[in-house]
């Protein structure tokens, strides 16, 4: 046994140091990144805030609303091959381009992934996901998928250590997801005792992935537009939100009514709902890592995105950076022991 004393930190225990700026004014804020993709050599540009592969996240609906925005969809694993067939019969490229195919690992997985990658040469981005990127399996399917789609950008997780984000880059991804734990609706630290401070393993992992001309995504565990900032700052180049844009119009969930106000439920890709739903049951070896929660229906997710992207130029202001990709370099974290004042409720 050993025990590792450095501080490992989450969102909760920074915030940003203001700094000079010539910027009068948040309009001046480029959020757009151009990227070329390591292996596949493909370059995309965009704003790079990701919906999360949970199907109460990252529908087709979602990936038509964030593409106006500029922004990319995550859709989620559980529609079928003639979903997507009537889907990308009706979208123009510019929604195809901000869409991930997300897939598993298994036989069954990777032949849905062919289908669904023969439909059209807009669909350039796969996510291969699954909840411990730690498995070798992991590393010879990225491995697989690479040889037999040479040129579309590949995404792989989830990992949050710098080892491990090497390993999946040279055997083939582009890029890597980060997070273990810190989801919305994650109970993996409460079931296995599993995980690690996101902000932390951000900076690690950013660090190990740009060595190697690789990009990362931080996936979970931002609440606010603050958080998805301090994922920026820490080195992400991609944020990956589910709880934040679940509970919308397009999040694909079902509206419910109780005492004459409106919710909908939102759940872990691990928990007993969408293992009832998906996988009939959970299985007796294991335990649901996931919880299942209603929130208050909030409408369009346009509001909310406009709302987060206002967040992150503003913090781009306060540090000076006149991109998002100078957010990092101009970055500066304090740790704190406070973060709002909550004396009237919180936000
Ligand atoms: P959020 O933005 O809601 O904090 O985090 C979203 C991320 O939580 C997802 O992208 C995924 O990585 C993770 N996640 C989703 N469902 C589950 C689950 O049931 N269990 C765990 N451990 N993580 C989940």
């Amino acid at each position: 046994m050993r025990i590792e004393q450095d501080l490992k930190l989450g969102f909760k225990d920074v915030l940003f140091r203001p700094k000079r700026s010539n910027l009068k004014s948040r309009s001046q804020v480029e959020l757009t990144r151009e990227f070329t993709f390591k292996h596949s050599g493909r370059q995309w540009s965009g704003v790079p805030v990701i919906a999360a592969n949970m199907d109460s996240v990252g529908s087709f609906a979602m990936a038509k609303a964030l593409a106006e925005n500029g922004c990319m969809t995550a859709v989620h694993k559980h529609y079928t091959v003639e979903d997507w067939a009537a889907f990308v019969a009706e979208s123009d490229a510019q929604v195809l381009n901000n869409v991930m195919v997300s897939t598993g690992t298994s036989e069954a997985d990777f032949e849905k992934t062919q289908k669904i990658m023969a439909m059209s040469d807009e669909l350039i981005f796969i996510c291969i996901d699954i909840a411990n990127g730690y498995s070798e399996h992991l590393v010879e399917y990225v491995e697989r998928v690479r040889a037999e789609f040479p040129d579309k950008v590949i995404s792989a997780g989830n990992v949050v250590t710098g080892d491990m984000v090497e390993e999946l880059i040279l055997a083939g991804a582009d890029i890597v997801k980060v997070g273990i734990g810190p989801g919305s609706v994650c109970t993996t630290r409460v079931k296995t005792g599993v995980g690690y401070p996101q902000l932390s393993a951000i900076i690690e992992c950013a660090d190990a992935a740009h060595g190697l001309g690789g990009r990362i995504i931080g996936d979970g565990g931002c609440s606010c537009a603050g958080d998805v900032a301090k994922a920026f700052g820490g080195g992400a180049d991609f944020v990956m939100l589910g709880g934040m844009l679940a509970g919308h119009e397009e999040s694909g969930g079902e509206v419910v009514e109780q005492d004459g106000k409106q919710f909908m439920k939102f759940y872990g890709m691990s928990s007993q709902s969408a293992m009832d739903k998906h996988s009939g049951g959970v299985a007796k070896y294991r335990a649901a890592e996931g919880k299942t929660v209603m929130l208050p229906f909030r409408g369009s997710v346009h509001n909310t995105i406009a709302d987060i992207l206002g967040g992150v130029r503003s913090t781009c202001t306060y540090v000076g950076a006149a991109q998002l990709k100078e957010l990092t370099k101009r970055t500066t974290f304090i740790r704190v022991q406070e973060q709002e004042n909550n004396v009237f409720g919180k936000e």
